[in-house]
């Protein structure tokens, strides 16, 4: 529930041609190291918050949204390319952010990876949150742990 307490979190792409606010404060941060995300990001991993869809607020510009795999869609700014968020099909209620898309990306602090069986070797990130080899735990639509994707290729 949102409160005058609630922080309000804005955030946007390199460019500045999207920007956007959080409604509610963002939840179950982590990082996924997937090939998809990696390619994406052009990086060794991309770091996620979950919100509410509905907490999603438009403040100026639309992203572009890429249905990158039968999982979900990515959005991301079409003029600059920074990756915003990520849409996955279930549950359709919420929107995983990229935490470093935000303008304070301290309020969101990782507190797991996933996809670890996707990590590029030499990335290495020294701390001692909870890994895992694929998806997130309890990931609607899917049983956990299921090989329905191929080969490193993921979301
Ligand atoms: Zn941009
Ligand atoms: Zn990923």
């Amino acid at each position: 529930m949102v409160t005058a307490d609630t922080p309000c979190l804005t955030g946007g792409c390199l460019c500045g041609a999207v920007r956007y606010r959080l409604a509610s404060a963002p939840f179950e941060a982590g990082y996924c190291l997937c090939r998809m995300c990696q390619r994406t990001a052009g990086a060794p991993a991309l770091v996620f918050a979950t919100a509410p869809l509905a907490d999603y607020v438009p403040i100026r510009g639309q992203p572009k949204r890429h249905r990158s795999s039968d999982f979900g869609e990515r959005w991301f700014c079409a003029d600059c390319g920074s990756p915003l968020a990520m849409r996955a099909d279930h549950p359709p209620e919420t929107l995983d952010v990229t935490v470093a898309s935000l303008d304070d990306p301290t309020a969101a602090p990782p507190e797991f990876h996933i996809w670890t069986r996707s990590r590029i070797s030499w990335f290495e990130v020294a701390d001692r949150l909870p890994r895992r080899a694929k998806f997130r735990p309890r990931t609607p639509g899917l049983e956990d742990g299921s090989e329905r994707a191929v080969d490193g290729a993921s979301l």
